[in-house]
């Protein structure tokens, strides 16, 4: 029988790469102290804070509210209705359910009713994939939700295995735009709001575990848009990797963290070549110049309607 690290009880859960074996108490413990770990280390907030956390309905983000709010934090969680049929129906309602079981205190929204256009509209007058669209526009809609909710900062679900795999892929590509800005905290510009992902010391298996032993129900129904794989195979290698070397996902992901300022050198530095700009119409960041794409797609949109006229 496999017995709890620290109490000696039975223990249900084993994290290999911690050496650890834990009953569902001192299990839940050791997770708090984990993210506990990085919201301080980062300073990515504090007790006073009103925090936003972007919620989809699915294992991470339904744990991580329940962690941020058991530990005492006061946040909201945020869902976006994208508009992709039953999978975002079954999300909104697993979403809001948990939220009147726990009461945790939620906002709910449809893309079309914070931007004045849905999806299928937006994919018809932009030419980007549409998992790179929907994550643009996500990310505009929290971020307008929370200057709307004045929050202080905004946190995602993003664990270990998200960050690791991201991480992977920026490095076989050298992809050095994103990896300079590939960390748990973007501070505020302008009216861009403080980022943050409090989990990433959090793999899959914890926040499965963490919501299996805390019975929440969380949604793991596939969007009907996505057909990107390549996360996955960059998860799977991880954690073949992890198999063999213990703890090396930690090890890469905070590895990289510190060294990171080796990204940030003049001669890597992408934006003296392509600078920032901020769209002259809402005032939100933009790689673009001129207008950003949401800005953009809403002047087509109405462009149209008035030659439908
Ligand atoms: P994903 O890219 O689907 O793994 O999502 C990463 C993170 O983005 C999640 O952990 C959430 O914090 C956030 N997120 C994804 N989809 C939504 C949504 N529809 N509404 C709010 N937040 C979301
Ligand atoms: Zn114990």
């Amino acid at each position: 029988m496999m017995k709890c690290s620290v109490c000696g009880n039975p223990a249900t859960i084993k994290i290999e790469r911690h050496r650890a074996k834990f009953c569902e108490y001192h299990f839940i413990e050791h997770i708090h102290r984990q993210v506990e770990r990085v919201i301080h280390h980062f300073k990515m907030f504090t007790r006073d804070d009103k925090i936003g956390l972007a919620v989809s309905g699915g294992k991470d983000s339904m744990s991580g509210w329940k962690i941020l709010s058991d530990m005492g934090y006061k946040v909201v969680g945020i869902h976006i209705n994208m508009g992709f049929g039953e999978y975002s129906e079954r999300s909104a309602e697993i979403v809001q359910n948990f939220s009147l079981k726990e009461n945790l205190e939620l906002s709910l929204y449809k893309i079309e009713d914070v931007l004045g256009f849905d999806f299928a509209t937006a994919m018809k007058v932009t030419r980007k994939p549409p998992c790179s669209l929907c994550g643009s526009l996500k990310r505009y809609i929290l971020n307008q939700i929370a200057n709307d909710l004045s929050l202080d900062v905004l946190a995602t679900g993003h664990n270990l295995d998200d960050e690791s795999a991201f991480l992977l892929g920026n490095v076989l590509y050298w992809k050095e735009g994103y990896l300079r800005r590939q960390y748990p905290v973007l501070q505020p510009e302008g009216n861009m709001v403080k980022k943050v992902k409090p989990f990433v010391r959090l793999t899959d298996d914890d926040m499965g575990n963490y919501a299996h032993v805390s019975g929440i129900e969380f949604y793991s129904g596939k969007c009907p848009n996505a057909r990107d794989v390549t996360t996955y195979i960059y998860k799977d290698v991880l954690n073949g990797l992890e198999h063999n070397f213990n703890d090396i996902k930690t090890h890469f992901y905070f590895g990289f963290l510190k060294h990171s300022h080796l990204f940030k050198e003049p001669s890597l530095d992408v934006s003296i070549h392509k600078s920032v700009h901020y769209c002259p119409v809402c005032g939100y960041k933009t790689l673009n110049e001129g207008k950003c794409l949401v800005c953009s797609i809403k002047e087509k949109v109405s462009s149209d309607l008035s030659h439908n006229q």
